[in-house]
């Protein structure tokens, strides 16, 4: 008997729920660690320039606590105290836009809730047209930041805008990226 999961041709190795060893040691490990997926994805939003959603956290300023972002437990102990998810439906979200993960700042929020909680220039669709970190497309214009959201200029060409924001990061002599 093959593996379950999708595009997985493995044998099951005994009965373990018509999963292969692989998958059935990485469902092991999401029972016992619900929340490692989480905690991962945060720390890659904020400080992995190569995350696709880095644009949108790591380039902005948005940090995780220290507390978290060295102890998966403390994460978990901390956010068990905002209560039991409510639904599968709900994900952990900040509740300003601006500050970082920390418990403060969080609470359990649907998708729609989370959408309607960021700025409208923020929406995906404005800000997937620039495609460069920093660079934002509004009202037919570039505009490019640096850390924290620092205001740097507003440019005719996308090309303007990268440039002059390489300049800024230049002159700051701190590097942007971690
Ligand atoms: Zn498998």
């Amino acid at each position: 008997m093959n593996c379950i999961k999708p595009n997985c041709n493995k044998q099951v190795a005994s009965k373990r729920a018509g999963l292969c060893s692989t998958h059935y040691d990485q469902d092991i490990f999401r029972v016992k660690y619900p929340f490692y997926r989480t905690w991962q994805s945060m720390k890659s939003r904020c400080y992995n320039p190569n995350d696709g959603n880095y644009y949108l956290y790591g380039a902005r300023g948005i940090a995780v606590c220290d507390r978290w972002l060295s102890s998966y437990n403390d994460f978990v102990l901390d956010i068990t105290t905002l209560g039991v998810k409510p639904t599968p439906a709900h994900t952990l979200d900040r509740i300003d836009n601006d500050k970082g993960y920390e418990l403060e700042n969080m609470r359990w929020a649907t998708k729609k809730e989370q959408i309607a909680n960021r700025r409208p220039e923020e929406k995906p669709r404005v800000t997937n047209r620039a495609r460069a970190i920093g660079i934002r497309y509004h009202q037919k214009r570039w505009q490019a930041r640096g850390r924290h959201g620092v205001h740097i200029g507003v440019f005719d060409t996308k090309e303007e805008a990268i440039k002059a924001r390489e300049e800024y990061i230049k002159q700051q002599k701190t590097i942007d990226i971690i």
